[in-house]
């Protein structure tokens, strides 16, 4: 069951339209605390000491005609977001509408408040993380040459500074002014810190899903070709630096094409997990085991010399082969490996492909010479 807040961080995933919508959902409430606002300021007894009342009454009548357009642009939403969810241009609209609203509400209380400096900074943070960047940017663009446009044409005195606002002329009425910014800008605080906090968890743990995901091998869960390739580079890097020696191996199934031939290729991925679950057990906590290919392993031993490897491998090729399966007929299937080990002791200056072609060359041997069998490779070869 998932919680609210994952609910809503999932809101990455939402599609184009959801988010409009969603953009809308926050600017309706704010609008509606703004108007509120400006009821209760109206309704107090000494009113006209903070505000002048009619920009105010034209402010209350602006913000009930921006909550009304609100409505209608989630409406439109509401009616997009099944048919056309991957409508962009409701999203310009919204989000556009949604910073144009506010420019607006800030000019009759002043445009160079606190409440301007967090909308003009988090909303497009905020709006990076969610929305089209297209969106973005182009919302980003118009409300600051908006907000510049109005603060320089009051700077310049072509209109007045926050016409609705009567400057505070003692502490009482300060106080007042204070606490209402602080209301203004509460909303836009907690939504852009609270969103931001959960959508990056939520982004967080994504990533790490899909790093996990792209280093693992589906069938077996063992690390995949990529990723034990990676990890040998670095090993072999590291051995050439430090000196310790690195062995590998390289095992192949024996006869794994007659497992599928005769119970099928399901019971064919099932001995291949079997086999990854063995390999698994039977190494070190310090060794890696990954899936190479089809029903081809490499195991990574660092600090190991070939006769060390070769004891282990031994033991892993032993309980491979007393390991027995039982396919969904009843029979009994019996499986076995062949190993072809190489090291890097004594010869430092091995790359990693020269490792795996020695390690690929006893492997062959192995096959060669009967299967369920390791074999080493050659010293100097
Ligand atoms: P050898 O002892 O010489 O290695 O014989 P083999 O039959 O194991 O070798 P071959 O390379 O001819 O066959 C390997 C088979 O592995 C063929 C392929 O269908 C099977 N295989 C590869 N990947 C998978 C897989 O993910 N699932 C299943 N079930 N089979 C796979
Ligand atoms: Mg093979
Ligand atoms: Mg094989």
């Amino acid at each position: 069951m998932k919680t609210w807040r994952q609910r809503l961080a999932a809101v990455l995933e939402w599609s184009e339209v959801d988010k409009s919508i969603f953009v809308m959902l926050l600017l309706i409430p704010i609008l509606g605390a703004y108007i509120a606002s400006i009821i209760a300021l109206q309704l107090m007894p000494n009113a006209t000491l903070l505000v002048h009342l009619e920009p105010l009454h034209e402010l209350l009548k602006i913000e009930l005609g921006l909550l009304f357009g609100a409505l209608v642009i989630t409406g439109v939403g509401i009616y997009l977001r099944k048919r056309r969810p991957t409508t962009l241009w409701i999203q310009h609209l919204a989000t556009q509408y949604y910073s144009l609203s506010l420019i607006t509400c800030s000019y009759y209380i002043g445009t160079l408040t606190f409440c301007t400096g967090v909308v003009l900074l988090g909303a497009p943070v905020f709006g990076f993380i969610l929305l089209n960047r297209r969106v973005v940017w182009g919302a980003t663009i118009v409300s600051t040459i908006a907000l510049l446009g109005l603060t320089y044409a009051t700077a310049y005195g072509w209109l007045p500074y926050a016409p609705a606002v009567i400057p505070p002329t003692n502490s009482a009425t300060n106080l007042i002014w204070v606490n209402l910014i602080f209301f203004y800008t509460a909303p836009h605080f907690i939504v852009i810190i609270m969103f931001a906090d959960q959508i990056l968890h939520y982004w967080r743990n994504r990533e790490d899903t899909i790093r996990t995901l792209s280093r693992t091998d589906m069938l077996t869960s063992l690390l995949n070709r990529r990723s034990i390739m990676e990890l040998l580079d670095m090993e072999v890097a590291r051995t050439l630096r430090h000196g310790p020696p690195l062995t590998i191996v390289i095992l192949d199934l024996d006869h794994f094409k007659r497992i599928n031939d005769t119970w099928g290729h399901p019971t064919g991925d099932r001995v291949l997990k079997e086999a990854a679950r063995i390999l698994t057990t039977c190494i070190r906590k310090c060794d890696l085991v990954g899936r190479f290919g089809g029903e081809e392993f490499m195991i990574m031993l660092p600090d190991t010399t070939l006769a060390g490897a070769a004891t282990l491998i031994e033991r892993c090729r032993a309980i491979l082969a007393e390991t027995t399966i039982l396919a969904d007929n009843g029979d009994t299937i019996h499986i076995s490996g062949s190993f072809g080990l190489a090291s890097n002791e004594n010869r430092l200056l091995l790359s990693t492909e020269a490792m795996i072609k020695l390690a690929d060359e006893a492997l062959y041997r192995a096959k060669a010479e009967g299967r369920n069998r390791l074999e080493l490779a050659l010293p100097f070869a």
